[in-house]
């Protein structure tokens, strides 16, 4: 069986990575990686849904037992991806996202070279200071803090195989364009070696 892609989506706060995925999430094209984190829920968010809420003592345990895929600490966060529900999607030939940043997307480009890379932006960097305002879930010492991040990641951008546009009000387009990567690379030469075997239907 064909192995699925492992798809890394990064994008700095405020790229509307949340809602664009939601759009995804209505095809049955992917699975998504629920990350732990050692960070509070946010209004509306749910345990084993949008992160696996865990201490910082579970945390520190799973990164000893080799259970994290990757991990980052972030804003004074904790920040992993389970390992073991990614290889699970993948052996049964589906693709997955893993929602995650810069730093994890280069521990998992390592460990996975054939992952496909999608940075998510913004238009541009005043607009994302301007969303990360509009939201005000975040107090400002943490705006701040995010914004640092967005400009020490952005001699990253290169290292990612594709970047996306978020438009205010367009994510299903961003959405449409992730699709249209995936789909891509799907029917790219390289990950289809047996193409000759099949065409002769010797396989
Ligand atoms: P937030 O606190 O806004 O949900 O996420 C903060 C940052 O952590 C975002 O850039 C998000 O992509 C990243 N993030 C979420 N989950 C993971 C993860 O499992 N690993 C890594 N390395 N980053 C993550």
């Amino acid at each position: 069986m064909k192995k699925g892609l492992l798809i890394v989506v990064s994008g700095p706060a405020g790229s509307g990575k949340g809602t664009v995925n939601s759009h995804l999430l209505l095809t049955d094209d992917f699975r998504f990686s629920v990350s732990a984190t050692t960070r509070a829920p946010r209004p509306g968010e749910r345990d084993g849904i949008n992160y696996f809420y865990i201490s910082r003592e579970e945390f520190e345990k799973k990164i000893e037992n080799g259970e994290m895929l990757e991990h980052n600490y972030y804003c004074d966060n904790y920040y992993g991806t389970p390992r073991e529900a990614v290889e699970r999607v993948l052996a049964e030939g589906k693709n997955i996202i893993l929602e995650i940043d810069v730093n994890g997307a280069m521990q998992v480009k390592k460990k996975y070279p054939d992952a496909v890379l999608i940075m998510l932006l913004p238009p541009t960097f005043s607009i994302q200071e301007e969303r990360l305002r509009g939201r005000a879930t975040e107090d400002e010492e943490t705006i701040q803090k995010r914004l640092a991040q967005t400009k020490a990641e952005v001699p990253h951008f290169a290292e990612y195989d594709y970047i996306v546009y978020n438009y205010d009000g367009c994510a299903e387009k961003a959405a449409g364009d992730i699709l249209a990567i995936v789909r891509a690379e799907q029917l790219s030469a390289s990950r289809n070696p047996n193409t000759a075997d099949l065409y002769f239907e010797k396989i």
